[in-house]
């Protein structure tokens, strides 16, 4: 969906979001055909994250090479001189770039506020009630068997923002999922807990660097749901080298098993990580896998949760 840009002080009373993407009918992020909003900034630094653009307060300057034609006029239009052709390559200097959208504007192969186009500034201010406004439609076809799903990035980082949009949507009747790392203090879980229909919560971050110091965390945030007998199901990407080690699997199917949670949702690896680093200009954090090893990963995570009620998808439009 194109972001509409001018929306800022409809309402005096709303907080203001900071998203980078909507998806308007998505079947993966909860029941039903969904609304998901990204929103921008996460904590959590997964040293496998397929969106790290989502990670700042706001995205870089994503440039796509594929549809660039080399007009150069992003460099006449930058006053900070981020554009650069050196030898007939395109360099972006994202370092001096104050994100004021003139190489967009400029460029023929982009439109301001379109995904994909050869210049792209994902990360955009809206009201929460112009956002809502803007989504509705949308809402009003999923019915009463879809909803929204609050994404990111780390959609609770905002919370009071978040917590306005998911109060909406409850006046107004819709279904809500949150998404979430489970890395946030319990304080603002508990704050929008009984806004929340459905918890997507993403194991994934029971790995990495501060993989004890994460699972820690994880198991407070889970007792505080589960004691408040909150609707959970649980998320796990299928990266290699992180999700399909041993002692990772163990720790989450304790956590399973402590929490009586019996339903997994297997969330394939990510097709479109190495262009999401590429176009934001982040080097990448991992080797990219091939495809033999995505399907051994994928091959022994679902065989580990063979006893488990587990829902798969083919193809990943998850962002997180
Ligand atoms: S929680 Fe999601 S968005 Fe945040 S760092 Fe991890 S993969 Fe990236
Ligand atoms: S957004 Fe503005 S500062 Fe950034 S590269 Fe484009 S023109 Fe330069
Ligand atoms: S203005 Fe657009 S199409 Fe022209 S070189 Fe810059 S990015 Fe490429």
């Amino acid at each position: 969906m194109k972001i509409n840009l001018t929306e800022e002080g409809q309402s005096d009373t709303s907080c203001l979001l900071r998203i980078y993407d909507i998806a308007e009918f998505s079947v993966h992020d909860g029941p039903g055909v969904r609304v998901v909003i990204y929103f921008q900034g996460c904590n959590a630094r997964c040293e496998w994250c397929h969106s790290p653009h989502s990670q700042l307060n706001y995205a870089p300057l994503l440039f796509n090479p594929n549809v660039c034609i080399g007009c150069q006029r992003c460099v006449s239009a930058c006053k900070n001189q981020c554009h650069v052709f050196i030898e007939n390559k395109h360099i972006i200097n994202r370092d001096k770039c104050i994100q004021c959208g003139s190489c967009v504007e400029q460029c023929p192969a982009s439109v301001t506020g379109v995904k994909g186009s050869a210049l792209h500034l994902p990360t955009v201010e809206v009201s929460v009630s112009s956002l809502f406004e803007q989504v509705s439609p949308y809402l009003q076809l999923g019915g009463k068997k879809g909803g929204i799903t609050l994404s990111g990035g780390e959609a609770l980082l905002q919370t009071d923002a978040a917590k306005q949009l998911l109060q909406l949507c409850k006046q107004n009747g819709y279904h809500t999922a949150v998404e979430t790392s489970g890395l946030l203090s319990p304080e603002i879980y508990k704050n929008v807990l009984p806004l929340v229909d459905l918890w997507l919560f993403g194991m994934r971050v029971v790995t990495g660097k501060d993989h004890k110091r994460h699972y820690k965390h994880i198991q407070k945030v889970l007792k505080l749901l589960t004691d408040e007998n909150a609707n959970i199901l649980p998320r796990i990407p299928m990266v290699p080298g992180f999700f399909d080690r041993d002692d990772v699997l163990e720790d989450i199917l304790e956590l399973f098993k402590e929490f009586s949670l019996s339903s997994v949702c297997l969330n394939p690896w990510n097709p479109y990580y190495d262009a999401h680093y590429m176009q934001s200009g982040i080097p990448l954090q991992i080797n990219p896998p091939s495809q033999e090893e995505i399907k051994a990963c994928e091959d022994k995570i679902s065989l580990v949760f063979t006893n488990f009620n587990t829902i798969k998808y083919e193809n990943n439009e998850t962002k997180h």
